[in-house]
C-alpha cells in the first residue's frame, strides 16, 4: 500500500495529552497530515490522519485528537 505523505510544519499548533507510546502527559506538536489514496479511503472510510510528535519521546503518533 502506497501512502501519500504531505508534511506542512506548523510549530505553533500544539496540544497536551497522554502519550500512547511513552505514557507521559506531554505536549504534542502537529507536524502534518497523511492522506490516503482514494481507493484506500473508500475501503477504510478514512481519507487522512493528523500526525503529532510527542515532545517527551519524539515519537510520531497519528490522530491523537481522537484519543484525547
Ligand atoms: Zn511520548
Amino acid at each position: 500500500m502506497k501512502l501519500l505523505t504531505k508534511i506542512q510544519p506548523q510549530p505553533d499548533l500544539q496540544l497536551a495529552t497522554q502519550c500512547p507510546t511513552c505514557g507521559h502527559y506531554s505536549a504534542f506538536t502537529w507536524i502534518g497530515e497523511q492522506r490516503y489514496p482514494e481507493r484506500v479511503a473508500k475501503i477504510t472510510g478514512i481519507d487522512k490522519v493528523n500526525l503529532w510528535r510527542c515532545e517527551h519521546c519524539m515519537t510520531t503518533v497519528s490522530n491523537l485528537e481522537n484519543q484525547a
